[in-house]
């Protein structure tokens, strides 16, 4: 069946994404926003926008009933979830379904089995895709649990089942270890998913985190577009993706991606999705989780196929077998996202919410920049601190590089802190320029000496001043201790240090 009209249940950059896509497609298009995002540009953007309510998550965008009533009354046919919030719950997806109107996303069953970690591994175990060692049932016993840990060998991850995000985590080095780290696992996924079940895996020392996207339809059929490496994460997530990873053979490329359509078979996937893989230094590769939704780095994807994945996934929901076979699929050129998220580096980033005082994007050749916000506004507490997606692409991966450099230089932002000098430190490094980089990256080769901050306006603003003072200081007009005393060296040496 035909969509006609898409509510999009979502905000910022993939609102926008979404509704770009839609436009193209002829699709009339609906927003939805809380009071936090009144003059949103997504709400601009959309045909027709309605008030959900408050700005807290569960009072808005998390509101399932009011999501739905406001679809079948304004006439939508369609609701897309776009990643976060609704687009991992499988009640919505039913509901939505339900109520006669199409989920834009894969069928509540595949969110099941692939929103629990530990039910994803039993479904994909029976198709032969290689698991990190581990146990594929939660723990209920912690004798048993301790057994089977020094089987397979300390450290191990006691993770959370229903985890996301990065959350729910935590690594045991040692049997002695155990009880604490177990404890504190268990609260934590009971107090952050709602659900208690762990479980433990090895802990793969400095692997690299590889994906595969995949799209199926609903006639049975499943592609794979190749791959994006991300291993450049903080706490667990990503701040770097590329496409294609600099470290694949030919041969373990072809055999990952079959497996990635394994995987998806195993829970009758139709829609887009992406296939989690950690990668050893021997290139033995691990299925970690299925995300059963659009991935934030889904760009990286596009720029190298060509592919849309907004417009292959309204096809799908629409009914539409798949118009591309995967040996029409190829990849061409490099294609880097970093993720620009008002965070402070230098403070082991923390979450820096404030306003966009200055606001300027970077452009020209091979730059895509996918945002959902204007110069002046605030960053909201209330939802994900990131401001933006940019993404370049080139012939080769030093000039996809080289781009991201020029396109960070480029980009203007004050009045917040931002992960762009972080991610240009990330694009000059030798180990990230050779491919020769794995997850453990950041505990590595970064600490906050390493960042030359980029002057705010306060600082251009006592820059100036201190250029006149020094200039009094070579007049005899005030003593240098006073000029060192308000700060004059430091800033001196920082601004030498960006300089180098
Ligand atoms: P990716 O798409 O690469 O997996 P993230 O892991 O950062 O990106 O997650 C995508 C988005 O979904 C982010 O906005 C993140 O905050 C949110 N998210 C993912 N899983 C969860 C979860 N279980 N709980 C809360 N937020 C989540
Ligand atoms: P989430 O649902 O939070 O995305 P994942 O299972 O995808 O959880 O893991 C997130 C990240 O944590 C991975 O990209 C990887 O860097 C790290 N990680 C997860 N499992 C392991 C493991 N067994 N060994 C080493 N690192 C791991
Ligand atoms: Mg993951």
């Amino acid at each position: 069946m035909k969509i006609t009209k898409l509510l999009v249940a979502n905000r910022g950059e993939i609102a926008l994404r979404i509704m770009r896509t839609a436009k193209e497609m002829g699709i009339a298009t609906v927003a939805v926003y809380s009071d936090a995002d009144r003059h949103a540009p997504h709400v601009r953007f959309a045909d027709e926008a309605y008030h959900l309510g408050p700005a807290p998550s569960a009072e808005s965008y998390l509101r399932m009933d009011k999501l739905i009533s406001i679809a079948k009354s304004c006439g939508a046919t369609a609701i897309h979830p776009g990643y976060g919030f609704l687009s991992e719950n499988a009640e919505f997806s039913r509901l939505v379904t339900a109520s006669g109107l199409i989920f834009v996303g894969p069928s509540p069953h595949s969110i099941q089995v692939m929103g629990s970690k530990i039910a994803a591994k039993q479904a994909v175990a029976k198709y032969n895709i290689p698991l990190v060692p581990g146990m594929e049932t939660p723990i209920t016993d912690v004798s048993v649990a301790k057994v089977r840990a020094a089987e397979i060998g300390y450290p191990v991850l006691i993770k959370a089942s229903a985890g996301g995000g990065g959350k729910g985590m935590r690594v045991v080095t040692s049997e002695a270890e155990f009880d604490e780290q177990m404890t504190r696992a268990v609260n934590e996924a009971q107090a952050s998913f709602g659900d208690a079940a762990v479980f433990i895996e090895k802990y793969i020392s400095s692997p690299k985190h590889i994906e595969f996207q995949v799209v199926g339809d609903q006639h049975g059929n499943v592609i794979h577009l190749f791959e994006r490496e991300c291993s450049i994460q903080r706490r667990h997530q990503k701040v770097v993706e590329e496409a294609p990873s600099s470290c694949l053979t030919p041969e373990v490329r072809a055999a990952m991606g079959a497996d990635a359509v394994g995987v998806a078979k195993a829970c009758g996937y139709y829609g887009a999705g992406t296939v989690e893989f950690i990668v050893d230094d021997q290139l033995n590769y691990y299925f970690l989780e299925m995300n059963t939704r659009l991935q934030v780095e889904h760009p990286v994807t596009e720029e190298i196929t060509g592919v849309d994945l907004v417009r292959m996934q309204i096809m799908v929901a629409e009914g539409q077998p798949l118009s591309v076979k995967q040996e029409d699929l190829a990849m061409r050129g490099h294609a880097i996202e970093i993720r620009v998220c008002a965070e402070d580096p230098a403070n082991n980033f923390l979450p820096d919410i404030g306003r966009l005082n200055t606001y300027i994007r970077p452009q020209g050749p091979g730059i895509r920049v996918d945002d959902g916000l204007e110069q002046g506004m605030e960053i909201s507490v209330f939802y994900d601190p990131m401001v933006a997606k940019l993404i370049t692409y080139a012939a080769t991966r030093q000039e996809a590089i080289d781009r991201m450099r020029r396109a960070i230089a480029e980009y203007q932002i004050t009045g917040i802190q931002t992960t762009l000098g972080f991610c240009d430190f990330v694009m000059q490094h030798e180990a990230f320029v050779s491919g020769k980089f794995d997850t453990g990256f950041v505990a590595k080769y970064f600490s906050p000496e390493v960042l030359a901050p980029k002057p705010t306006t306060e600082q251009q603003e006592a820059a100036a001043l201190l250029a006149t003072m020094l200039q009094d200081v070579k007049t005899g007009a005030v003593t240098k201790s006073t000029a060192q005393f308000n700060g004059a060296s430091n800033t001196t040496s920082a601004w030498k240090l960006r300089a180098k």
